[in-house]
């Protein structure tokens, strides 16, 4: 990102959210942004995320411009190249485990064949492959965080993009997923991880603090 700002329209009034962000971050990478409420993080998220174009500034990802990209072309990079974790999972509680996390290539037009293969893959990595039957609701917050870390990485992003992904999980359970995420960036996969919690973004390798709009050293 460089000298990224974004603005809310407050009627006639204009609200600046995002006051010139920059920062790099390399494939590789686990890096936390840490800020207190109100400070910008889930705005910052939806720009990284593709889900909201910034009003002035640049946002490179994978080597290719975007900042200039309309809706339909932010949803296409989306798909193709974030995966996203969020605090309160996200799962279709009517889908069992293995379903949920096949769904993301099901939608793509993959095989039911190679996306059960897939899938279950993802599940193993994350310690579920017992699991796979079971409905959301049957399982603990901790075991459904994982089944959502699954679905993320089951259509090879190239980011991983987590929102308080520990925030609705008690400490232990927390920690277990924070593990989880420093194994999987040790096996080359990109984190970006969004959270209010200092304990919880000394996991990452780097903290982005963000305060007020601003990034401070
Ligand atoms: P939290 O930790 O509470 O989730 P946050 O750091 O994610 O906070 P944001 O949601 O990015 O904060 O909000 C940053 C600022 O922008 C806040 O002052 C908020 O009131 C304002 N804001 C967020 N979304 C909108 C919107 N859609 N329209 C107008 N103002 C907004
Ligand atoms: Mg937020």
């Amino acid at each position: 990102l460089r000298n990224v700002n974004k603005f809310y329209n407050l009627g006639s009034e204009k609200l600046h959210v995002l006051k010139s962000i920059s920062f790099n971050v390399e494939n590789g990478e686990f890096i936390s942004i840490l800020g207190p409420s109100g400070s910008g993080k889930s705005t910052l998220m939806n720009i990284i995320g593709c889900m909201d174009n910034l009003d002035d500034g640049s946002y490179i990802l994978d080597d290719k411009d975007i900042s200039t990209s309309n809706d339909d072309d932010l949803a296409l990079i989306r798909n193709e190249k974030i995966g996203f974790i969020f605090q309160k999972y996200h799962l279709i509680p009517k889908y069992s485990v293995i379903q949920n996390v096949m769904m993301p290539l099901l939608i793509r037009g993959v095989s039911r064949e190679v996306s059960r293969e897939k899938a279950l893959d993802k599940l193993k990595l994350v310690g579920l492959e017992d699991r796979i039957k079971h409905k959301p609701n049957e399982l603990s917050g901790g075991q459904q965080q994982r089944v959502a870390i699954a679905r993320a990485l089951v259509s090879s992003p190239k980011v991983l993009l987590a929102d308080e992904p520990t925030g609705a999980l008690d400490s232990e359970t927390g920690k277990e997923v924070l593990a989880l995420f420093k194994e999987l960036n040790n096996q080359g996969n990109t984190i970006i991880m969004i959270t209010h919690d200092k304990n919880v973004a000394s996991y990452s390798d780097r903290t982005i603090s963000i305060i007020d709009g601003n990034i401070v050293l």
